[in-house]
C-alpha cells in the first residue's frame, strides 16, 4: 500500500459500532463485519447479525476487489470537500453479499462501465482520517 491520497474531504461520521471500520481503513485495510455463526458479511457495521441474531461479528479483511453495480456523478448541489464533481458508486465486493457506497476516483463517468472491475484505494480527509475509495482496476492503484 503506497502513500494515501490527500483530499479536502470531510471526516466520516463514526460511532462505537463503526470506529473499527475507519481504524482498519487507516491501516490500509478494507474490512467488513463477518458473522462468526452464519458466516454472512454485513455492512454497514451493526451490533447484531440480521440473519441469525448472533452478537459476535468479526472484522474481516476483504481483497479490495469488486465490480461496479451502478454509479452517478454529483454536480448539484456541489458536495463539500471535492474539487471536481465526485463519482459515487455502488460496489459489489468479490467476496459476495456486500454492496458498498463509495467513490471512484481518477476516472470520468463515461470511463466507468457497469460491471467494471475496481480495486480499493485509500484517501486522507483534510483532518487526516482515512476513507476507502475505489479506482478502475484497468488503471491500477497508484497510477
Ligand atoms: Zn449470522
Amino acid at each position: 500500500m503506497g502513500e494515501q491520497r490527500q483530499s479536502k474531504r470531510l471526516d466520516p461520521m463514526s460511532t462505537r459500532n463503526t470506529d473499527w471500520f475507519w481504524e482498519e481503513a487507516a491501516e490500509g485495510r478494507l474490512s467488513i463485519q463477518k458473522c462468526t455463526q452464519c458466516g454472512h458479511l454485513h455492512h454497514p457495521p451493526r451490533p447484531v447479525c440480521p440473519d441469525c441474531h448472533c452478537l459476535e461479528l468479526a472484522p474481516t479483511q476483504m481483497s479490495g476487489r469488486g465490480t461496479v453495480y451502478s454509479r452517478i456523478q454529483v454536480h448539484y448541489p456541489a458536495p463539500i470537500g471535492f474539487d471536481e464533481p465526485p463519482v459515487i458508486a455502488l460496489i459489489d465486493l468479490e467476496e459476495g453479499g456486500v454492496r458498498l457506497i463509495s467513490n471512484i476516483v481518477d476516472a470520468t463517468l463515461d470511463e466507468i462501465a457497469t460491471d467494471a472491475p475496481v480495486v480499493v484505494d485509500f484517501e486522507k480527509t483534510a483532518k487526516g482520517k482515512t476513507l476507502p475509495v475505489f479506482r478502475l482496476a484497468s488503471k491500477g492503484v497508484g497510477a
